[in-house]
């Protein structure tokens, strides 16, 4: 999700920026002032609490703020992203911000404060009082909610400030020359995201292949826990000694073997735009490990794709390739075939489960030719990346 709040004085030209910036990037658009505005016209109960507080230029108290934030956050839960107009307000009403986007799984992409003089903002907004006729539009109440914006509003900066989301630009400029800078700062922070993407499949369903292929059309790094290992003995590095003996009892790899390997991987490859995943994670406790190497990058899985084979199917391949010179040492053996099936039943299906239930798992037929799978799987990337930037 792409979150924004626009910050800076009554007439900066928030409203005006917004109606741009929601075009431009798809978000839904959240205005507390144009909220509290409704439920006046709408002679609501809470429109009438509000009321002589607006009237005056005053903040409104945050429970009547939460209150109408939540109810739009939560009936719009797959928005691509909200611009927040308005809100936060107050250094309390950054945490609640923060607190609503936790709610969603979510945070705050980066606050943009529009600066402009007080004389400037008193100028606009005397002058849209004559166009647009909006009450709060006159003098004496311009001066106060210039009042209450530098007594309660500036202080939320320093919370932005100190989480490092925090960008200013002059908004004195003309419409569009502001609108270039807030995309160009928009830009800078999407190109930031990762684009996570994880790939299950059965042993045999072309996870792999297709993984490997994926990754170098789209520019992605792939990560798959095999080859490293498999590269690790190659090298005889003391991990690869490890990791050998291990294969040759028939154990498993332990966590702290694998997830120090994945840890430099994601490290190494610095500036990348996004890494597909294969191979890992592989149990439910991996699962966590993944999420927590990913918050280290401030990033998170964006896309979970599972490549769907009938089990005679996987075995007829996996049987196949055991007969050619693909064949793995994990694969030389029908019992190990089985086994390798088994392992993926009992500890990897879980995951998938877990997944279903947090971020949508993206099944694909994995029966007929490579080039068939990859468009499909191509075109879930494609739409999982546009949709991000
Ligand atoms: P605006 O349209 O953003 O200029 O808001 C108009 C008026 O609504 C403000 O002067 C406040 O009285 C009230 N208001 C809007 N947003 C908030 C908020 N986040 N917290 C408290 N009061 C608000």
């Amino acid at each position: 999700m792409l979150n924004i709040a626009l910050f800076g004085p009554p007439g900066a030209g928030k409203g005006t920026q917004s109606e741009k910036l929601i075009r431009q990037y798809n978000l839904f658009y959240i205005s507390t002032g144009d909220l509290l505005r409704k439920e006046l016209s709408e002679k609501t109960a809470l429109g009438r609490e509000a009321e002589d507080i607006i009237k005056s230029g005053g903040l409104v108290p945050d429970e009547i703020i939460v209150q109408i934030i939540e109810k739009t956050i939560t009936e719009n839960p797959s928005a691509n992203g909200f611009l927040f107009d308005g809100f936060p307000r107050t250094y309390v009403q950054a945490y609640i911000l923060e607190g609503l986007m936790i709610k969603l799984n979510t945070s705050l992409t980066c606050l943009i404060n529009l600066q402009v003089p007080e004389a400037v903002s008193v100028e606009r907004l005397l002058h849209r009082g004559k166009v647009s006729g909006r009450a709060d539009d006159n003098e004496t109440v311009i001066r106060n909610r210039l009042r209450e914006y530098s007594e309660k509003t500036v202080p939320v900066l320093r919370y932005y400030e100190e989480r490092g989301v925090h960008y200013e630009i002059d908004a004195t400029a003309p419409i569009e020359a502001v609108n270039e800078k807030l995309t160009a700062i928009i830009q800078e922070e999407l190109s930031k995201r990762l684009f996570n993407v994880v790939i299950f499949g059965y042993p045999g369903s072309g996870r792999g292949s297709q993984g490997r292929a994926l990754a170098e059309h789209h520019g992605l790094e792939y990560v798959a826990t095999g080859p490293m290992l498999e590269a690790e003995i190659a090298a005889d590095t003391p991990v690869g000694r490890k990791v050998k003996e291990l294969y040759e009892s028939g154990q498993l790899v332990p966590d702290d073997i694998v997830v120090p390997l994945i840890e430099r991987r994601l490290e190494k490859t610095k500036g990348a735009k996004g890494f597909i995943f294969k191979g890992f994670p592989r149990t439910l406790v991996q699962s966590y490990i993944l999420d927590g190497l990913l918050k280290k990058h401030g990033s998170a899985i964006s896309k979970v794709i599972e490549i769907e084979v009938p089990t005679l199917e996987l075995i007829r391949r996996l049987d196949e390739r055991s007969k050619t010179d693909r064949c793995m040492p994990y694969d030389s053996s029908t019992a190990k075939i089985v086994k390798r099936l088994q392992e993926h039943e009992t500890k990897t299906v879980p995951v998938i489960r877990k997944y279903n239930q947090l971020h949508e798992v993206t099944k694909i037929d994995g029966l007929g030719p490579f080039e068939d799978v990859f468009e499909k799987v191509s075109a879930e990337i494609v739409d999982g990346l546009k949709r991000m930037r």
